[in-house]
């Protein structure tokens, strides 16, 4: 029999999550450790709470409920994702991982059902990355990826640390951040792209995340007056810029599952009446596969040089600034979610994560996937994100078959 999760319940939680925080045009805001960040979290502790699930915390914050199996000792089966959102963030994003992820913990209370393993719903600190960088701490910190001392200092635009907010929250007495031993990662979230939504299918059998590599890229000419220097005289980098934009999009355009996005461009000093003496701007790369983005780097790298060749008066600098390597999620997992999926009647669809979660921190200690749902017009971080009652009843169907498959399993 296929057992299926409370979705009113479910839906009427989300909407009373988005009003901690609330925002015009129905978004959410609730920075990192904020008190709207704590509120959220009170209310989650307290419907936890009511229906027995013990809470534990880590000295980041990280939050874990669980709900015991028969056997205390058996590794225990992890759902969850995270309550922060970006300012002006939409009701969905990292929410429903959780809520439904207590959805899964109620249903198998309600249905008075003994799992062989415990099942742990955790709460991520930070993993928008908005308020303090970078994003994803908490599961890093927890997972050994981010050293914690990194994670304590980071500071926010008004110079407030990390570490100052969990010593406000009462945080810094728990235990060190650690995730230990589990049997697997599951994290139910809204796609935050249109494909889901584009191929009519419900639920998105999430096979790993892109690679992404950032650059910095600085050009440098002169700068002068935009009136007596004649153009032939001048040292531009304007018309450099125009063929490195042109560079970058090529290499995103080259396949389908390239991306490529300039996300800043400064002219320096940015006057109207002024030639730019230095340009800067920024490059994101990703691809689903790892060779391909090497590819795509070394075609930036050579394409950088063939410019700076062509424009000796500019000096070009490119740095590299970040490696995230491709993200491949456990076969057998995602094989597991695809016959859940049919099984619940729901079309499914492989896909690829292009945005980062903390699952991609969990899969490098434990098998570990991800469920996706379709959210309309592939909109997220933004009030306007919505995800259908039907979606999100479905998605967190789907992750109540695949925890009850791995939770019935004897450890
Ligand atoms: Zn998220």
């Amino acid at each position: 029999m296929q057992h299926r999760i409370d979705g009113e319940r479910l839906w009427a939680r989300l909407l009373a999550m988005a009003q901690i925080g609330p925002i015009p045009g129905d978004g959410s805001c609730r920075l990192t450790l904020s008190d709207d960040d704590e509120a959220g979290r009170a209310l989650l502790i307290s419907w936890c709470a009511a229906r027995g699930f013990a809470l534990r915390r880590d000295a980041i914050g990280n939050l874990f409920f669980r709900r015991q199996g028969r056997d205390a000792d058996a590794l225990p089966v992890l759902v969850g994702s995270h309550l922060d959102t970006q300012p002006t963030g939409g009701r969905f994003d990292g929410v429903l991982g959780v809520l439904a992820g207590l959805e899964v913990l109620e249903t198998l209370a309600d249905l008075d059902l003994e799992t062989e393993r415990p099942v742990d719903l955790c709460v991520w600190t930070n993993e928008e990355g908005s308020r303090f960088q970078p994003a994803m701490m908490g599961s890093g910190v927890a997972c050994g990826i981010l050293p914690f001392e990194q994670a304590l200092a980071a500071c926010d635009a008004g110079g407030v640390r990390v570490a100052d907010e969990l010593v406000r929250h009462g945080y810094e007495r728990e235990p060190v951040p650690d995730i230990g031993l589990a049997d697997c990662y599951v994290e139910l979230h809204i796609e935050q792209g249109p494909i889901l939504e584009n191929s009519g299918k419900t639920i998105g059998v999430v096979t790993g995340g892109q690679g992404i590599r950032w650059y910095e890229i600085s050009l440098h000419g002169e700068e002068t007056h935009a009136g007596p220097v004649p153009m032939a005289l001048r040292k531009d980098p304007v018309p450099m810029l125009a063929r490195l934009i042109d560079l970058v999009h090529d290499i995103g355009g080259r396949d389908p599952q390239a991306r490529c996005t300039i996300g800043q461009v400064r002219a320096v000093p940015g006057s109207i009446n002024v030639v730019p003496g230095r340009i800067e701007m920024t490059v994101d790369l990703r691809h689903p596969d790892e060779i391909e983005l090497e590819a795509m780097h070394h075609a930036l790298m050579r394409g950088c040089s063939d410019l700076s060749r062509n424009y000796p008066a500019i000096r070009l600098d490119v740095a590299p600034r970040w490696h995230s390597p491709v993200v491949r999620f456990d076969a057998n997992l995602a094989n597991l979610v695809r016959s859940c999926a049919e099984r619940l009647g729901f079309a499914a669809h492989d896909m690829v994560s292009g945005a980062g979660h903390d699952a991609f921190h969990l899969a490098r200690r434990m098998p570990t996937v991800m469920i996706f749902v379709p959210c309309r017009d592939g909109i997220s971080h933004n009030p306007q994100e919505y995800a259908s009652p039907q979606a999100v009843a479905a998605g967190a169907d789907v992750l109540l078959s695949v925890v009850l498959d791995r939770a019935m399993s004897r450890g």
